[in-house]
């Protein structure tokens, strides 16, 4: 079947308004956030409901027809975006956005997979719940897309990534079969979890179209700190006292290099240095309890005391005020935005074991400085997670060089990731794997657990249509 009677099969199914096949609007759905991504297509699907979206899976099945589907597309890896032979459809999820039930009892919330974080978070307020999951991107990045990367962000020490904040999931399979797994329970023993396998697949097993959430306690006590530290070895010492003082309560604890800070307040208005003091390293720290009226500004103040008067904090304020504390986390917050307006950056997203932080800052600095001299490198990250954000960034200049801007990334990536994998840690802790990190993830996991990716693709998709070369590499041409 031609790429053009597949859109017309499309059209019957959903309508003609909700199947785009003209170039200017297509474009849009064909290119990442950051311009790293393009592709092509036949033409972006916007069904409305799951059986929908498992009708367009089932023509895609039948024609052989790459289905790519997008959330927010705000992704890092390129995961949302097809490749450039034209053939695929993208699916667009932006018109599941319901909220099906909210079960403030059990603690739950079921949502449509094309439903904003921010929107979640809204519909958790509203019944006095919770939804954790806070993320930069999240007015914009949709429930469907954080399960299928499997998303951490700023509060996964306290509350887990995505896969910890999912209790059920309705899946359109690779054949157009609905699964229906939205079972709102705690505990459930029946074999093989099968959800686990679609949180963190990019969409290369099925499509998400609903899931049921885990809510929490809102907190009615918070205190947010930001501190000056004179070494990385000095903030996991504080961090750990912290913890062990406050347990669960301490819910945030980022680190910024002071070249990150800096960068920050030179490239994003509004943003002011929380304190006098310049350290090579800064924490943001926030504790938070579900009980009204305790003073946690006060036992954070003390706590902090005495890593003042032993030196290993050198400066910190406690907000004493919301606009206070949003001016901290605007810091956070603003470090993208920053970094994209300071250079080329090359950015990378490994994890190791928390105590091993300090060594690899140290080694993966020192490693990039080693292959490319005029690269800065800026850092920031989730410390209780081991998850730290090195970031190169190179001078504007080099793209008008003729120097393959690739390659020089790619030389960049290695370094660092060996210095990761040395340690024991990860190449990709929250990001995901996409286009980007695919043949990475190949040298990375090695060839027995490829093999067991393999051949789960195969059996969940045997026809290679659903998302095709993320994650994994595809293995024959989907096209009948
Ligand atoms: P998309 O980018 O549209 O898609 C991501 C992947 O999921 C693709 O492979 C796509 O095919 C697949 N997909 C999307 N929807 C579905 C679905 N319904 N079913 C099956 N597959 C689907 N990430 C973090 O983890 N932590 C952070 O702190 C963080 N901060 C960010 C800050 C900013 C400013 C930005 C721009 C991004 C940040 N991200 C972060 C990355 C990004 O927001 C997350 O990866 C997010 O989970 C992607 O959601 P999305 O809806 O935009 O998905």
């Amino acid at each position: 079947m031609s790429g053009t009677e597949v859109v017309e099969r499309a059209r019957a199914i959903l309508g003609p308004a909700h199947v785009l096949s003209d170039p200017a609007d297509t474009a849009p759905f064909l290119a990442d956030w950051r311009g790293r991504y393009r592709g092509a297509a036949l033409g972006v699907v916007r069904p409305a409901d799951a059986a929908q979206v498992a009708a367009i899976v089932r023509l895609c099945a039948e024609t052989g027809t790459p289905l790519v589907p997008q959330g927010g597309n705000t992704g890092v890896v390129g995961g949302a975006i097809p490749d450039d032979s034209g053939r695929s459809l993208v699916l667009c999820l932006s018109r599941l956005n319901r909220v099906r039930e909210v079960d403030p009892i059990g603690d739950s919330l079921t949502v449509e997979a094309g439903c904003t974080l921010a929107a979640v978070q809204a519909a958790a307020e509203e019944a006095g719940r919770l939804f954790p999951m806070s993320l930069g991107s999240e007015g914009s990045c949709q429930i469907g897309g954080t399960i299928a990367t499997n998303a951490g962000g700023t509060a996964v020490l306290r509350y887990g990534p995505m896969r910890d904040l999912v209790l059920g999931l309705e899946v359109v399979l690779p054949d157009g079969t609905l699964w229906n797994g939205l079972r709102a329970l705690r505990k459930d023993n029946t074999g093989y979890a099968l959800k686990h396998l679609f949180i963190g697949a990019e969409g290369t097993l099925g499509i998400v179209t609903a899931a049921t959430l885990k809510l929490f306690p809102r907190p009615q006590s918070v205190a947010t700190g930001f501190l000056a530290l004179p070494s990385l070895d000095a903030a996991l010492q504080v961090f750990a006292q912290l913890r062990g003082a406050l347990g669960d309560r301490v819910t945030t604890a980022e680190i910024l290099s002071e070249a990150q800070l800096a960068s920050v307040l030179a490239h994003v208005p509004g943003t002011v240095r929380p304190l006098g003091t310049i350290m090579p390293w800064y924490l943001l720290v926030e504790v938070t309890d579900p009980m009204q009226g305790l003073d946690l500004a006060a036992r954070l103040e003390d706590l902090l005391a005495t890593g003042l008067e032993d030196g290993r904090i050198a400066d910190a304020a406690v907000a004493r005020s919301q606009a206070q504390a949003n001016g901290m986390w605007k810091l956070r917050h603003s470090v993208s935005e920053a970094n994209r307006k300071s250079g080329i950056v090359v950015g990378h997203d490994t994890a190791v074991p928390v105590a091993r932080i300090p060594d690899f800052v140290a080694r993966a600095t020192a490693a990039v400085a080693a292959v490319r001299p005029d690269a800065r490198v800026v850092a920031v990250g989730h410390i209780g997670d081991g998850n730290i954000h090195l970031v190169a960034i190179l001078p504007e200049s080099l793209r008008t060089s003729g120097e393959p801007l690739d390659r020089i990334a790619q030389t960049i990536s290695a370094a660092v990731h060996e210095q990761a994998i040395a340690l024991g840690g990860t190449i990709s802790a929250e990001h995901g794997i996409g286009q980007s990190m695919r043949d990475a993830l190949a040298a990375f996991k090695g060839p027995a657990e490829m093999a067991l990716m393999h051949g789960i693709k195969q059996l969940f998709d045997p026809l290679g249509v659903m998302n095709p070369g993320k994650v994994v590499a595809a293995r024959h041409c989907p096209r009948h």
